[in-house]
């Protein structure tokens, strides 16, 4: 059973060398259990957050522990009535090839609804906590009118290319900011943006002036530093930023200093909120109905950048930081 386990927490940007490659033998389960195969392991930025000990909203991975991650997987083995081989789940089973479930860890997995579909990797995507946060975060806490305008940072990555196309959906011009010209012309030739600026070549505020002409009523925060700081300074009246990432802090070593243009928030009432897409846990099939229809009318469409093989994973979770990849960052473990 090949395992990525947690050698050192991180200072500044991950290392391959913070994780600790390990090979230990498959384990078969006892009365309750299942053993799960891994298919394919999600890669996101808050697994930086869980490789430190900030102050962060669950506790952090252990050193020496199975880097912690989402994965869909099939059930290889099962001593639990509930589980025959051959279902489908998901559920945080870690950096590794087989995961033991005991009974009570059995509570966190999910079983997928079979015969899929929709592609497998749907249920790391849209179908999974990343399609709820888009979903929360916009319509709970942006409230979105039609003919309003949405500003979305890290645009074309997982949450944010949901963003932008459910804020689409209901009826407002839709704003990207992203790192490349290639992702900008992804966001408005293939998922219908009505503009997306390349925030390492433009000159922001001006460049957001132009794709705002009646300003930003809501700004859905990805990244923070200054991207949020240029947004300040475009904001209406009343305007709403769900907070749902800073991943432009992730990497700092020191507390990062700013909003500068805080005033605004003042001057223009404006409601910023962060939130944890747990907090909507009970509300999520809310979410996967609406998305599921979404999907099946072709409103939402997803790219992935699935990465082979377990044995990069270290190596791939470097291009979250580093923007080397379009959207949703996915590791193939083993076949499906
Ligand atoms: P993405 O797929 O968007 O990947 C991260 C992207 O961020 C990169 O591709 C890069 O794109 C951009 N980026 C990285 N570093 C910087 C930087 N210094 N400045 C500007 N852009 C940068 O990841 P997710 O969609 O999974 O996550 C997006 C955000 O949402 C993150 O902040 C994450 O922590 C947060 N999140 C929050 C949740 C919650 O419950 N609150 C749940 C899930 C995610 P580019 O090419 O555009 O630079």
């Amino acid at each position: 059973n090949r395992q990525w386990r947690l050698a050192s927490r991180p200072i500044g940007d991950i290392k391959e060398s913070d994780f600790e490659y390990r090979e230990e033998v498959i384990p078969h389960p006892e009365d309750g259990e299942i053993l799960v195969r891994s298919i394919y392991l999600s890669l996101d930025p808050t697994n930086r957050i869980w490789m430190s000990d900030r102050p962060q909203y669950m506790p952090p991975v252990e050193l020496g522990e199975v880097m912690r991650g989402l994965v869909v997987g099939v059930v290889e083995e099962s001593k639990n009535p509930k589980f025959q081989p051959g279902d489908l789940v998901s559920g945080a089973l870690g950096w590794q090839d087989y995961a033991l479930i005991s009974p009570q860890n059995l509570l966190y997995l999910t079983k997928l609804p079979q015969p899929l579909t929709v592609p497998l990797t749907a249920f790391l995507h849209p179908l999974s906590f990343i399609g709820c946060t888009a979903y929360f975060g916009l319509l709970d806490i942006g409230k979105p009118q039609p003919g309003e305008t949405v500003v979305v940072s890290a645009a074309s990555g997982a949450v944010g290319s949901l963003v932008g196309q459910i804020a689409k959906i209901k009826g407002c011009r839709v704003v990207g900011i992203t790192g490349s010209d290639e992702k900008c012309q992804l966001l408005v030739d293939e998922l219908g943006f009505d503009a997306a600026i390349n925030y390492k070549t433009a000159d922001l505020i001006p460049a957001l002036a132009a794709s705002c002409p009646n300003g930003i009523d809501i700004y859905f925060e990805n990244v923070g530093g200054e991207i949020l700081d240029a947004v300040l300074t475009q904001v209406n009246l009343n305007a709403r930023i769900p907070l749902c990432g800073l991943i432009s802090t992730y990497n700092a070593q020191e507390l990062v200093p700013g909003p500068y243009n805080f005033g605004q928030i003042l001057m223009q009432r404006v409601l910023v909120q962060g939130f944890i897409i747990t907090d909507y846990l009970q509300q999520w099939d809310v979410a996967f109905r609406d998305i599921g229809e979404w999907l099946q009318e072709e409103k939402i469409k997803y790219t992935q950048e699935i990465v082979a093989g377990l044995e990069n994973a270290p190596k791939a979770i470097l291009k979250l930081f580093d923007g080397d990849k379009m959207g949703k960052l996915i590791v193939k473990i083993s076949e499906e």
